[in-house]
Parts: C-alpha cells; sequence; structure tokens
C-alpha cells in the first residue's frame, strides 16, 4: 500500500523547504492533508503566488505559510468498509487519519472551554468515522486538556469499540442525531451561558433579526426536557435533528451537528452569539425586525448551501418573522389557554389555529405536546415568564 501523508507532515515538508511536488501521485492523502494538495500542491512550478510562499528546493508547489488553514473536510468512509476483525479495528483506530481527527477533537474541546461554553466536564464531541462507528470523547474530563489518546470509539449503539477512557454517557444523543440524519456527520454539545438560558427559560429566539443566523444555523429546534444520556433525550433530539442544526436542550444546553466537527462548532458559536445578542437587544427597547420577505430570501441563500429548511414548505410567508417574536416552548398551564396573539396569518408558528383575536378560545395550549404557545412578547418578557412560574407555583 502507497504512503499515507498527513498535514502534519506537509507542513513539516514546507517548513524544511521540500516541495510538495516530491509526493508521489499515488500516495495516500489524510483530508486535511487533501485539502493542502487541493489548494496549494501540485501546481506548475514557476505558478505566481499572491501571498508570502516558502521557497520549495526543488521548484515545485508551495503552500502559503500564513494561510488559515481550511475547516476540517467532512471525513468520508467507503460504506460497507469498516473493520470487521479486533485486530483491524485497533489498526483503524491508531491510523494517522483517525489520529489527525483526536487531535481535531481536542483542539475544537480547547476551543468550546476557552469560550467558556463548557464547565467542570460539560460537554461532549463525536464524529463519525463509518456506518457504525463514531469517535467520541470520554466522560469526566475537562474539554479544555484533552488529549488524543482520550479519545473513544463506539458503534452506532453507544457500545464502545475502542478507546482506554470510558466513552460519554451523553454519547446517545449524538447517535440519536445521527441515526435519524445522515448527514450529521459530528456533533458537539456544550452549556454556553447565553444559548443555555434561553433553553432554561424554554424560550427560543425570534426569526428576522439578523441575517447570518438565518443562513448558517437556519431555525433553531427546541427539545423538551428529559434526563441527559437517556434513550428518551436522543429519540426527542433526533427526531428534531432532520429540521434543526441546532437544538436547545430544554434546562440542559444546547448540541449542534455539522459536516464535520469544525462546522458543529461553527454553529454552536453562532448560536450562543445570536443569543447573547437577543438578551443584549432585550435591554436597549427591544429587536426590531426585517420583512418575512427579506427572510425568504435568506432561508433560500440557506437551501442553495444545501442546508435544511423546512419553513418555505411550511409556513406561510407572513408567519416567518411571527410576530409573538418569541416562542414560549413550556406550556404553563396545559388546557388553559394563555392568550394567544394573532399573528398576521391567525395562526401560531407550529401551524395550530389560535382562536384569532388572542381571546384564549384557540387549542394551542391543548395541543402542548406539540410543544410550542406562542406568547406576545412586549417589553415585559421576563415579567411574563415570570408570572407563568409562579402561576404554576400557586396552581
Ligand atoms: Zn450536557
Amino acid at each position: 500500500m502507497s504512503k499515507l501523508y498527513t498535514a502534519k507532515m506537509l507542513e513539516n515538508m514546507v517548513r524544511q523547504g521540500q516541495s510538495l511536488a516530491t509526493i508521489p501521485s499515488n500516495a495516500r492523502l489524510t483530508p486535511m492533508a487533501r485539502d493542502i494538495i487541493r489548494k496549494e500542491g501540485r501546481k506548475p512550478s514557476g505558478q505566481p503566488s499572491s501571498a508570502p510562499v516558502s521557497q520549495p528546493a526543488s521548484g515545485g508547489a508551495a503552500i502559503r505559510i500564513h494561510d488559515p488553514v481550511l475547516p476540517k473536510a467532512e471525513y468520508v468512509w467507503t460504506p460497507g468498509g469498516d473493520p470487521k476483525t479486533a485486530a483491524a479495528m485497533k489498526t483503524f483506530f491508531y491510523s494517522p487519519e483517525i489520529e489527525e481527527l483526536k487531535e481535531t477533537i481536542c483542539e475544537i474541546g480547547r476551543r468550546i472551554w476557552n469560550k467558556g461554553y463548557v464547565d467542570g466536564n460539560g460537554g461532549n464531541i463525536t464524529v463519525r468515522v463509518g456506518d457504525n462507528l463514531v469517535l467520541c470523547t470520554p466522560t469526566l474530563i475537562s474539554k479544555g486538556f484533552m488529549k488524543p489518546e482520550d479519545i473513544c470509539m463506539v458503534d452506532m449503539d453507544g457500545n464502545q469499540v475502542a478507546g482506554t477512557r470510558p466513552r460519554t454517557s451523553e454519547v446517545n444523543t449524538h447517535l440519536g442525531i445521527m441515526k435519524a440524519e445522515p448527514r450529521a456527520k459530528s456533533c458537539v454539545h456544550a452549556h454556553p451561558i447565553y444559548a443555555t438560558a434561553f433553553a432554561v427559560a424554554g424560550v427560543t429566539p425570534p426569526a428576522c433579526l439578523i441575517p447570518e443566523p438565518e443562513v448558517f444555523l437556519g431555525e433553531i429546534g427546541f427539545a423538551s426536557y428529559q434526563t441527559p444520556g437517556t434513550p428518551e433525550n436522543a429519540s426527542e433530539v433526533g427526531a428534531l435533528a432532520k429540521r434543526h442544526q441546532s437544538i436547545l436542550m430544554q434546562n440542559h444546553g444546547v448540541i449542534c451537528w455539522g459536516n464535520d466537527v469544525e462546522d458543529a462548532f461553527w454553529k454552536m458559536e453562532n448560536t450562543d452569539a445570536f443569543c447573547q445578542t437577543v438578551t443584549i437587544t432585550m435591554q436597549l427597547g427591544g429587536p426590531k425586525q426585517y420583512s418575512p420577505e427579506k427572510l425568504r430570501e435568506l432561508i433560500e441563500i440557506r437551501k442553495k448551501l444545501g442546508m435544511p429548511d423546512a419553513r418555505l414548505e411550511e409556513m406561510q410567508e407572513c408567519q416567518l418573522c411571527d410576530t409573538s417574536l418569541f416562542t414560549v416552548n413550556t406550556c404553563p398551564q396545559p388546557g388553559a389557554c394563555n392568550p394567544i396573539p394573532s399573528n398576521s396569518c391567525g395562526i401560531n408558528d407550529m401551524g395550530h389555529k389560535c382562536g384569532g383575536a388572542g381571546d384564549g378560545s384557540g387549542d394551542c395550549c391543548g395541543t402542548c405536546n406539540n410543544k410550542t404557545a406562542a406568547v406576545a412578547v412586549d417589553e415585559n418578557l421576563v415579567q411574563r415568564i415570570t408570572d407563568m412560574i409562579m402561576e404554576k407555583l400557586n396552581a
């Protein structure tokens, strides 16, 4: 078999002044190494480059050392090609490609810890590497200080198949997403303060406020509370994964999925930044929305990028920027409807008829199994939520 080259090996070659053109055309490359070759690799010698380049010894290909390395490519495996024997599993688990992915997982762990998205041993990260194989972080470890040898591997049922440290129990939630949505090749779970505060309040942030989250996050999902790591939690979150790449888990935290671990992490950053901005906006007189027509354009861009979004199929345009702004995802008093605002469609954002003019005659709260009762926000959102809690306590 031909020699395998990793990104690190290529970087070392460049540092030592060796040309990447010396890499044989039949060499095997890790995904990150392939990215480098694709970007800078086997160009004919003498081709001008716009950035300072290292000087290759033989005038061959060069790499721009100061260029940022592109997001890690999605890990692609051969369907049906999972290692079958214990020995093959071990070889695979310690192969250069998987070692590189373990390093990337540790790097993302450092980033979620540095951003304050996790505390103690909180959070976990997974990357799917086969039909039935998923790399995952171990239990009881700070995500800021992991080493590649800490990373373990499980099958799609959560049974540990490699690694010395025991896997996190919350891997089941990640697997729930991966089973429901094959495009989910990596999941990142964390407890970032702002987004988790939304999850604890049972509130999802409004649409039509900032373009980037609409394109890169889409509609943020909301999973009702289940004990972390249980099959119930996995099926609750999994059921939302086809439609949502970022899911607030009630009274718990956030889980995001992407094509690769960097992509999943970016969605976590987008989610928390969005929630933080909305929170501060509430102190500055409340959010001002742009129009549903503009949101439609953003959703179309998102769909062109190949990201899931069901809103255009399922909602009327006037529902896209629901005037209720915030969606309270928990039913304060089942059966006793809170005043439901009539948006311009007279339908709440799960498509339930809402009794028209907010007279409470609708059955939104009666359908609390759908988890959504839209509640009009005014400048006293916090007060309203407090009132609901007090009502419940006094009931
Ligand atoms: Zn958690």
